[in-house]
């Protein structure tokens, strides 16, 4: 293969940067992508259709955007790990995952599963355009053929949580983690 057509091969991958340090909890996220995705267009908004949301403690001032990757049959494939202060979680809260194990990132009325499309079709993801504090920016990187389809590394929200951490201490990021991911009644 020569060095051109190898070039030519590459594709552009275009990913949601988070950065929850930035995060205040607004939730304009959710409200855009959910008038974006209503039929018709911004008639209507609704965060349960939104394919990104925020999960929120507010008494804790934590706030940890996360978007819908793709929807998966099992209920736990162990793909998210979260690393905090070197340790590895594997927390159903911040799967990006549509499983059946959670109502999250699923359409209310029908269930099917909700999976970010990077707003197609618009110059800037529209969660990226409304976030007034730059906590969600567009990553671009090259990626071949055969890795085009996988699923961003989490590693920018890992980072996320570390310097979550380091500000209020594991513990009370633990502690909320472990609380936010209750199923919700
Ligand atoms: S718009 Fe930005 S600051 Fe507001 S909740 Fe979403 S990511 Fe956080
Ligand atoms: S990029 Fe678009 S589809 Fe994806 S979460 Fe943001 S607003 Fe929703």
């Amino acid at each position: 293969m020569t060095e051109n057509s190898e070039k030519s091969e590459k594709k552009v991958i275009k990913t949601l940067k988070i950065d929850v340090d930035k995060c205040n909890g607004c939730r304009a996220c959710e409200i855009i992508c959910s008038a974006f995705h209503a039929t018709p267009r911004y008639s209507s908004n609704n965060p349960a259709r939104s394919r990104i949301r925020v999960i929120r403690d507010p008494l804790r001032d934590v706030y940890v955007p996360v978007y819908a990757g793709a929807y998966t049959m099992a209920e736990c494939a162990g793909r998210d790990q979260y690393t905090i202060d070197g340790k590895s979680y594997d927390e159903c809260s911040f799967c990006r995952a549509s499983c059946p194990s959670r109502e999250e990132f699923k359409e209310p009325d029908s269930g099917l599963p909700l999976k970010c499309d990077m707003c197609e079709g618009e110059e800037e993801p529209l969660c990226v355009k409304w976030c007034m504090v730059d906590a969600l920016t567009v990553e671009i990187r090259e990626a071949s053929p055969e890795d085009a389809e996988a699923e961003p590394e989490p590693e920018d929200l890992d980072i996320g949580l570390e310097a979550l951490a380091d500000k209020y201490g594991m513990e009370a990021v633990r502690t909320a983690l472990a609380r936010m991911g209750q199923p919700k009644e």
